[in-house]
């Protein structure tokens, strides 16, 4: 039986395919669409050589939303704006603080995002026809950058409300709603390791006891859960449904979705991400994302597909 056996990233900086990367060969821009790629995986390398992982949050934290619209940040801008170190997770831009007779502080710096816009180009024939990605880049402030922000009802902004710490009991029972919530959602079975095995669609689970925090039970259930995603019945993932090698590129691809997608999970269900980061896990992704500049941008949009697929939001 083929399983996906995680967290096997660990071992990455064992292995020879993935050679040390010096600071100074860093990708280096290109242009436009490359250029983006470039600087949102050399921000990603800079929390890493902090010995921070983005997508690992040891506390509660929620999703990034937008202050007017209360639209979630999707994909690649949720993990930016979630890195980027703000109790509050709203988010607007200069003119929607101005638009809220508000206005950002004086001195205080913008986190960048971005959108890609798919551009339809005509050519002489139907063959020439492509859509060419354009990337835009977006400043945003969050509501703690900006003051006397007023919302059209004429009151204040509203205080956030307090999120309960992630309490052990409390992480379990997320860890029960997010199962139940999951449309045909694979069985869970008892096993010494935690893994997902698509031919029988199932995900194994050692033990909430095995874990030091509930929440830690909780966020390894979320990482399996994305990888069942993958199955042929649900997204279709070739990391999941084709033959994949260890440390091949498919499976660093998928084992990055499945940890993107349960830090995004994690923060739709109040849960704190506290599995312990090894050193090791990081160098082994820090080499891995510097050989690829495109590769933390891919999965956090496919990572985003899988996590909306397990919270039943794949049809909206
Ligand atoms: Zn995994």
């Amino acid at each position: 039986m083929r399983i996906i056996i995680c967290c096997l990233m660990q071992k990455f900086s064992k292995i020879s395919v993935f050679e040390t990367i010096p600071h100074s060969r860093r990708i280096r821009a290109i242009s436009g669409m490359e250029n983006k790629y470039d600087e949102i995986t050399n921000r990603i390398l800079a929390e890493l050589d902090k010995g921070v992982v983005p997508w690992r949050k040891p506390w509660t934290s929620r999703t990034a939303v937008n202050a007017v619209s209360e639209k979630p940040y999707r994909g690649i801008n949720s993990l930016l704006l979630g890195m980027a170190g703000y109790d509050d997770h709203r988010w607007l831009t200069f003119k929607q603080a101005h638009d809220l007779n508000g206005q950002v502080r004086r001195g205080e710096k913008g986190t960048a995002i971005v959108f890609w816009q798919f551009i339809e180009h005509e050519g002489d024939d139907d063959e020439q026809k492509r859509s060419i990605p354009l990337a835009r880049a977006y400043t945003v402030f969050n509501v703690q950058q900006c003051e006397r922000l007023v919302v059209s009802e004429g009151g204040k902004l509203p205080d956030l409300e307090p999120i309960s710490a992630s309490m052990d009991a409390s992480a379990l029972e997320a860890a029960r709603n997010l199962l139940e919530g999951y449309p045909d959602a694979p069985k869970v079975l008892p096993c010494s390791h935690a893994a997902y095995a698509p031919a029988r669609d199932v995900v194994l689970m050692p033990s909430a006891s095995a874990f030091n925090s509930k929440a830690g039970y909780t966020a390894t259930l979320a990482h399996e859960l994305v990888h069942s995603t993958g199955h042929n019945k649900r997204l279709n993932r070739p990391g999941v449904v084709g033959l994949i090698q260890f440390a091949s590129q498919d499976y660093s691809f998928e084992e990055l979705l499945g940890e993107l997608g349960a830090c995004f999970l994690c923060a739709e269900i109040g849960v704190a991400n506290d599995i312990q980061n090894s050193a090791s896990y990081i160098e082994g992704w820090r080499q891995r994302l510097s050989t690829d500049s495109r590769l933390i941008v891919r999965a956090a949009s496919q990572a985003q597909k899988a996590a909306d697929w397990v919270l039943g939001r794949a049809q909206e």
